[in-house]
Order: structure tokens, then C-alpha cells, then sequence
């Protein structure tokens, strides 16, 4: 990782065309750098990043397990106010505080059309910050679509109470909807990260009578509870599977989020569901997921598996930031470090070596 790269009278002289971002240079190997400030194109709007954070995907990116082109600016959660409107957006000014999703749908093509927001375009298509085009660990963001993907946040909100609407709270509670929980259901949500966190978060949301967290770490066992867990198991210490048999009198769960992406917590929400109950995945699996025949009652047992990428897009965000003005849900204790943008590269190694109990670093450029 480099440090901040030194001016060259030629960048000097354009200085003000000039911002700092993270940049991805390859694998292990990002920095700070100055980059010239985006110009919005038709449709597209400039805002001036105020706060955003770092994702376990950026850290994926990092170490070469999902690739993007060296040279991409990393960072998909911004909030900022906008500083410069494309031709064709309306309904906007300079100046307004402004919530993007991670995804940032057209909102025009056949998949958003089908309302599928996240696989805008196609697959995966919806995520384009930091990983197709420029994203927002930067002083600026260009903003594609701004039209369906500007979300104003109310006077009376910070951007510490809406950063994390962006991704994790977005990604985190779709597990309990896209799962489509009952009221009074029986929960089991596998790992307690940040994505884990919201999911347990969001099963409180839409209602769920008992909640069970999995998770080891003594900090994160902690905020799950505070996010609505009444139970965690630790999968270190016992048998997760016989505990949630224990504890759902041998019927199993209605629904079981996995929020990790391994084969062992995936198998294990299998494992504990009731017949034809709800195994709602957010997990990113890399290498081979298999499913085994057993807890699958060898493809007879009326198993619904569903798997959710964040949805993106205004409404959305607009919903979201209205559970937050209302006071159903708070997520600003998640935000446990903050550094300013020439920190970040410090940020990164303590977010990926999990230090001192992190779960999200806030980033102020
Ligand atoms: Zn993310
Ligand atoms: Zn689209």
C-alpha cells in the first residue's frame, strides 16, 4: 500500500480540478491519489462525498477474490450533498444532502423493468460503484442514473444515522422480507457481521418472535443482541444444529438467514430448517457451493432458498431513512471507528485484521 503520491507541478497547476480517492492498483496494493474531479454527464450528477465506509466486498476486492480493473476508485456507501447537476435531472438543486445505494439501478432496462433493481443490465449489473465504475472513498462521486438513485436526507438526520442504509442495512433486512417472514416466525440468522447485524435487525423489523444470532466473537455476540437477538449460539462452544432442535421443541426454523457465504453455515441453515421453511442467503460464496441431500430431504422437502443483493434505487433508500426518522431503527453504534479519508489506507487494515472490536469504519473525506 502507498501513501499519499506526491504532486507534480503539472497536477498543481490544475489543483482544483483535482480530488483525493482511494484507488485500486492491484492485488494488496491500494492508495490515495489525486485523480481529476468527475464532470456529470446526461443524467448523471456530481456530489461531494461527506461520509461513506468500507465494505467487506472492498476487502474482497483487496485481496484479488472479486476482480476489478486497477485503477477503479474503491467504495460503494456514499452520503454527500450534490455539487454538480447533469443535463436531464430534475427535481434537484446544488447543495441538497443526498443518500446513494450501494446499487444503483437505471431503472429503465427489462431487469429494473421486472423489478429486479439489483441485476440492472444483467447479472449483478445493479453494482456499479467501485466495482464497474469510479465509487465513493473520495472527495467527489459521479453518480450514474441519479435520477432514480438521489435519495434527499431530512434536515433532522446526520449522515452517521443514514451512511449505513447505503449497503449493509439495505442488504441486511431484504434477508427477512425476501424470505417473506411471518409474524412470530422463528428466525435463526448465521454469523453476526455487519451484513448479520442488520439481517438480525431487520427479522426484528418485520416482526420475528424468537431470533437466534450465531456468532463466536464475544463483541458481535453483544450486538446482536442489541439488534434483536434473544438467543446466540456460539458455534465454537456448541452444537449450533442440536441447540436450535432444543430450542424450536424439534420443529426447526422458519426461516434461516445466512449471512457469511461458506459452505458450513449454509449447510447448517439447511440443516436447521422446518420442512418447507425459508433458507434466505446473503452470504458471497467463492470457490464450490454444494448442496447436501439430507437436510435437503433429497429435494422433497418444500425448501424455498432465495438469495438478495442489496436493493438499491431512491425508494428504496427513502423507506429505509424512514425507519430511521420514525425511530424504528438505529445502526449509528455499528459505526464503532472513524478516520478521515487520509486515513483510509490505516482504516482498511483495521477493518480487514478485525481489530479492536470494529464492525464499520465511518470515512470522512
Ligand atoms: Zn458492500
Ligand atoms: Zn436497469
Amino acid at each position: 500500500m502507498s501513501a499519499t503520491e506526491t504532486l507534480t507541478v503539472e497536477d498543481k497547476k490544475t489543483k482544483s480540478l483535482t480530488m483525493r480517492a482511494l484507488v485500486f492498483q492491484g492485488k494488496h496494493q491500494i492508495g490515495l491519489k489525486e485523480v481529476p474531479i468527475p464532470t456529470p454527464g446526461y443524467g448523471e450528477v456530481v456530489m461531494r462525498v461527506t461520509l461513506t465506509t468500507i465494505c467487506g466486498t472492498d476487502l474482497h476486492i483487496l485481496r484479488g477474490e472479486y476482480p476489478v480493473k486497477p485503477g477503479l476508485i474503491l467504495g460503494h456507501e456514499p452520503v454527500g450533498v450534490i455539487h454538480e447537476i447533469g443535463p436531464g435531472v430534475t427535481g434537484y438543486e446544488i447543495g441538497e444532502r443526498v443518500l446513494v445505494g450501494a446499487i444503483t439501478p437505471c431503472g429503465q432496462c427489462n431487469f429494473c423493468l421486472s423489478g429486479n433493481w439489483s441485476q440492472c443490465g444483467g447479472p449483478i449489473g445493479g453494482w456499479k460503484f467501485g466495482n464497474t465504475i469510479h465509487g465513493a472513498q473520495a472527495e467527489y462521486l459521479l453518480v450514474p442514473h441519479a435520477q432514480a438513485n438521489l435519495a434527499k436526507i431530512p434536515d433532522d438526520l446526520t449522515d452517521e444515522q443514514v451512511v449505513l442504509l447505503a449497503d449493509i442495512a439495505s442488504t441486511g433486512f431484504s434477508a427477512a422480507e425476501s424470505a417473506d417472514l411471518k409474524l412470530g416466525d422463528t428466525v435463526a440468522v448465521f454469523a453476526q457481521g455487519p451484513i448479520g447485524l442488520c439481517a438480525t435487525a431487520g427479522a426484528k423489523l418485520k416482526g420475528a418472535g424468537l431470533i437466534i444470532g450465531v456468532e463466536s466473537d464475544p463483541v458481535r455476540q453483544e450486538f446482536a443482541r442489541s439488534m434483536g437477538a434473544q438467543v446466540v449460539l456460539n458455534h465454537e462452544k456448541v452444537d449450533v444444529v442440536e441447540e436450535i432442535r432444543k430450542l424450536t421443541h424439534g420443529r426447526g426454523v422458519d426461516v434461516a438467514i445466512e449471512a457469511l457465504g461458506t459452505q458450513a453455515t449454509f449447510e447448517n441453515a439447511l440443516k436447521i430448517l422446518r420442512p418447507g421453511g425459508t433458507l434466505s442467503s446473503l452470504g458471497v460464496y467463492s470457490g464450490k457451493l454444494s448442496v447436501p441431500l439430507e437436510p435437503f430431504a433429497a429435494g422433497l422437502g418444500d425448501y424455498k432458498i432465495v438469495t438478495t443483493l442489496c436493493p438499491g434505487g431512491k425508494e428504496r433508500m427513502r423507506r429505509l431513512i424512514e425507519l430511521v426518522q420514525r425511530g424504528h431503527v438505529d445502526l449509528r453504534m455499528l459505526l464503532t471507528h472513524h478516520f478521515s479519508l487520509d486515513q483510509i489506507v490505516e482504516a482498511y487494515q483495521l477493518f480487514g485484521e478485525r481489530r479492536d472490536g470494529v464492525i464499520k469504519v465511518a470515512i470522512k473525506p
